[in-house]
């Protein structure tokens, strides 16, 4: 990694030039960036109901973010201060000690579809998985541009649940949406086999819709940072015992979580994702085992360095919902040089790690409000 200049100094303009030069932007798309707000009322007004205007919130980059030996300029849209500096610093230090490295597990999401009345439930799971082939051919009916693309549903589960209001069966499809999120795609198919699944199981289908745990589609990013860097033994002791106490209490659990979420949510947001359906997956998968937990986690290895990981639902596109009709979501997603949406993936889970240690490294050494209120001060007066 090169040195970089210093942001700080900058003005918004020079900083918008660094960037257009380093994005490769052409003059129009530097135009885009220039454009406050950079959403028209007609696009607006195309994208939910009843608007009445539209609401900037500030784009941040964070430079030297380094993901499976690739550099990224990570585009982050959010209100909070030191969000954007602390993704920063943390992407920093770990770039000093060979960056991230990251995996994905693929793009499958999980259609869910509820039939009720069943009056023997085991059995109808069983009539459900004989008929997976013939339920299978129906649901990829449903987006033959998915299927031209090697996407799909290409898997039934079945399972009965004994509820309050009586027995069920839950048929869950497995559907890979390749680039794209997949809500809407795969609540069509849920729709378009729900009739299929009342007529096999002889009950009344109800509840056709997604999953937003999304548990086959895990972003795993995995950090070594030398006791070195980091600044000593006694910040690697800090960072463990910060994660112990977030492993143990649920109450500081949920705000690491948070705090980690700092650095992934912007960066959805910024690229036009549902960043609603990545946190709700992001908590309901911290507490999978019955037990809220953080989602990073952080152990000292032989060298007495510091090791990091993340493991998260990543349900982002790079292409569908939002992330071509929002024109600055287009343009920052080009910033950022994913050509998938399993690196988009591994970028924005990364960059909760990269959140999660600056944040911890803080918090071990001072404090948030001692390290960042001096500089906003500062911003405040100027
Ligand atoms: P979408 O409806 O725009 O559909 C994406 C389509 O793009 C696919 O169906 C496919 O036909 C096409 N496509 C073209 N190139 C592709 C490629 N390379 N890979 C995959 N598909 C490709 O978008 P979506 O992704 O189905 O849904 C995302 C939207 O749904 C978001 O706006 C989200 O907020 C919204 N949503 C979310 C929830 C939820 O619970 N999280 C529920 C409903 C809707």
């Amino acid at each position: 990694m090169d040195k970089l200049v210093d942001f700080s100094s900058m003005s918004v303009e020079e900083r918008r030039d660094w960037v257009s030069q380093s994005a490769g932007f052409t003059p129009e798309q530097q135009n885009l960036l220039r454009q406050e707000g950079g959403l028209s009322l007609e696009t607006a007004d195309s994208m939910i109901d009843n608007v009445i205007g539209t609401y900037a919130l500030p784009i941040g980059v964070i430079r030297g973010m380094v993901v499976n030996g690739k550099e990224y300029l990570v585009p982050m849209v959010c209100e909070e201060p030191w969000v954007v500096s602390c993704a920063e610093k943390g992407a920093k230090l770990a770039a000093q000690c060979s960056g991230f490295h990251a995996t994905y597990t693929g793009s499958i999401m999980i259609s869910q579809i509820q039939i009720t009345q069943v009056t023997s439930p085991h059995v109808a799971c069983l009539k459900i998985l004989e008929h997976k082939r013939e339920i299978l051919e129906l649901a990829n009916q449903a987006d033959p541009v998915l299927i031209s693309l090697g996407g799909g549903a290409f898997d039934v589960e079945a399972k009965p649940l004994d509820t309050e209001v009586g027995g069920m069966v839950i048929t869950q499809l497995l559907v890979n949406t390749k680039d794209a999120m997949g809500a809407n795609t795969v609540n069509t198919i849920a729709e378009k086999v729900a009739p299929l699944l009342a007529q096999i199981t002889g009950g009344k289908a109800y509840l056709r819709i997604l999953s937003n745990l999304a548990v086959h589609r895990l972003a795993r990013v995995h950090v070594s940072v030398s006791e070195e860097v980091l600044g000593g033994s006694a910040v690697v002791e800090g960072i463990l015992a910060a994660h112990a106490f977030a492993w143990n209490d649920p109450f500081r659990a949920c705000t690491s979580n948070k705090g980690t979420m700092n650095g992934a949510s912007p960066v959805a947001c910024a690229t036009g994702n549902d960043i609603r359906a990545l946190e709700a997956g992001a908590h309901a998968y911290a507490a999978r085992s019955g037990v809220y937990r953080p989602i990073t986690c952080w152990e000292r290895n032989y060298s007495g360095d510091l090791e990091g990981m993340i493991e998260l639902p990543m349900a982002v596109g790079i292409v569908g919902g939002t992330t071509r009709t929002h024109p600055m979501a287009g343009l920052l997603l080009r910033m950022m040089h994913v050509e998938s949406a399993a690196e988009l993936g591994m970028v924005i889970a990364a960059t909760g790690l990269a959140e999660n240690l600056w944040t911890l490294r803080t918090l071990a050494t001072g404090g948030l409000q001692a390290e960042f209120v001096p500089s906003l001060e500062r911003r405040k007066e100027t």
